[in-house]
């Protein structure tokens, strides 16, 4: 027998949960399938969780460094790591267990446990049963990416999922893969008091950034005495006595690193593989990402695809976003779409990096005249009153329109400040409304009129 229902949503991720509870409250009957945890990612294996680790570790930072604020704490800072899990989930089990309950809890809902499959564009099975609409929303995620390293199936190896159950210290973390996820990982296990390295195929950590920006993070970095190997550009692994041992090249088989646990953090893949995509007519790129237009529908009429799958953003944030600009274009006869936004995201290491619109390298590729502002964290005072002074702040504008293009505040309290440049992007105003703003002193905001009052010409 088939179940009519009005709308199916596959996934509860970051877009799916919201845009399922629109729906049922302007009076459609929703299906909610979900086949493993409540919240999807972000809760159970990415954001919250990472986050709250973060948290812990920068608490354990700050008491290492305790007598440079003049206090005496006696005795060694240890990590006790099954608080520090139990702590982690607690907070991501909240959040979990709210989602949860708020599906079930929809008046025109039913929640589904299982693996959804298409088995037409109208028709998707969920364990025994099959359900109908006329609207079908995906929001399947990603899942960590599995190389095909060499000798990967010969040792055990960690991925953000089941970093989650780490209950206890890692003796020599070896992280490959140094962008945001591995550098996240590399400093909280590093203040845990891991040894940390971490492997890099490329010449730089976190190349899509400016050359400068991922300079200072890796001096950031290595100042806490995280070892970074760049230029890995054959990486194989191998069991060694009771550790793992990863090859940096394949030619010189003396260029390894010794670790007791093995960590990969070197990108996504959609969860688009299992699906039955091609019964339902929904076209993916050639790595799996479902295709869609700028208001999110699928080669498919009536079925959009919402969040990572979709490839338009990695975030949180751009799945969530997804789900605005669906429920404005069904609900709302608001024709909101992808190309409005702006990009925007953090890397949380400690000082975060808050990042915004485009980089100096791309305003440079894009040929255009442009300004940049540079300042660094030491000529902040509320940064060198909490003794945090790592890192710098770079803001990018159009010499002609003298609209804000890009930002990177890498520094204490940067995720938050950043956003501050971004809503001035957002509005469209030149950077000048902000430059003549008087801001509270002392903050680290205050500096961001005295940035952009020394912008320079792009070289
Ligand atoms: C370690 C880590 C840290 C991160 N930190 C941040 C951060 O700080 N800030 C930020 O903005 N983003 C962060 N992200 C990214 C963020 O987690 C994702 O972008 C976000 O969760 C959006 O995902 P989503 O909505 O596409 O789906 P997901 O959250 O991935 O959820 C998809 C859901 O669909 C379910 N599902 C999949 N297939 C099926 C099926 N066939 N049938 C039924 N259910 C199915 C899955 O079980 C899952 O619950 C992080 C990611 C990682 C890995």
């Amino acid at each position: 027998m088939t179940v009519r229902f009005d709308a199916i949503v596959i996934g509860t991720g970051q877009a799916g949960p919201p845009l399922a509870a629109r729906l049922s409250a302007a009076g459609m009957k929703v299906a909610v399938i979900e086949r493993k945890l409540f919240g999807g990612t972000c809760v159970n294996t990415g954001c919250i969780p990472t986050k709250t680790l973060v948290a812990s570790a920068y608490a354990a930072h700050l008491a290492r460094r305790a007598a440079e604020y003049g206090l005496a704490i006696t005795g060694q800072i240890n990590v006790d790591m099954k608080r520090v899990k139990a702590r982690k989930d607690e907070v991501s089990g909240r959040s979990m267990q709210s989602v949860e309950s708020w599906m079930r809890g929809l008046s025109n809902g039913i929640v589904y446990h299982g693996h959804a499959r298409f088995e037409s564009a109208r028709t998707v099975r969920v364990n025994d049963e099959l359900l109908e609409a006329d609207k079908i929303f995906i929001n399947v995620g990603a899942r960590a990416l599995v190389p095909p390293i060499p000798g990967l199936d010969q040792v055990r190896y960690l991925t953000n999922s089941s970093m989650m159950d780490v209950d206890f210290l890692p003796q020599h973390l070896v992280i490959i893969g140094g962008s945001y996820v591995g550098l996240e990982f590399a400093q909280m296990y590093r203040r845990f008091g891991a040894d940390v390295t971490v492997v890099e195929k490329g010449p730089r950590v976190i190349a899509r950034e400016d050359e400068d920006v991922s300079q200072a993070i890796q001096e950031i970095l290595e100042g806490e005495g995280i070892r970074l190997r760049l230029n890995a550009e054959c990486i194989s692994v191998r069991k060694k006595d009771d550790g793992i041992a990863v090859g940096l090249d394949c030619a010189e088989a003396s260029r390894e690193v010794t670790g007791s646990h093995l960590l990969l953090a070197v990108g996504r893949v959609p969860n688009t593989d299992d699906l039955g995509l091609d019964k339902a007519g929904v076209e993916t790129d050639s790595a799996g990402y479902i295709k869609v237009d700028d208001q999110l529908r699928t080669s498919a009429s009536g079925i959009w695809a919402l969040g990572d799958c979709n490839r338009k953003g990695a975030f949180t944030h751009t799945s969530y976003n997804d789900y605005e600009i669906v429920a404005a274009n069904l609900l709302d006869r608001d024709a909101r779409k992808v190309s409005d936004r702006i990009t925007t995201y953090a890397l949380f290491i400690d000082p975060p990096l808050g990042r915004a619109g485009i980089t100096e390298a791309q305003a440079k590729a894009s040929g255009r005249k442009a300004l940049v502002g540079t300042r660094p964290m030491t000529r902040v005072s509320r940064a060198v009153e909490k003794g945090e002074t790592q890192g710098f702040m770079k803001a990018i504008v159009d010499a002609e329109t003298k609209e804000i293009l890009g930002a990177a505040i890498l520094g204490v309290t940067g995720d938050e400040v950043v956003h501050l440049l971004l809503d001035i992007m957002y509005a469209k105003a030149p950077y000048t409304t902000v430059s003549r703003a008087m801001h509270i002193h002392p903050t680290v905001s205050e500096l961001i009129p005295t940035l952009l009052q020394e912008l320079r010409p792009m070289t």
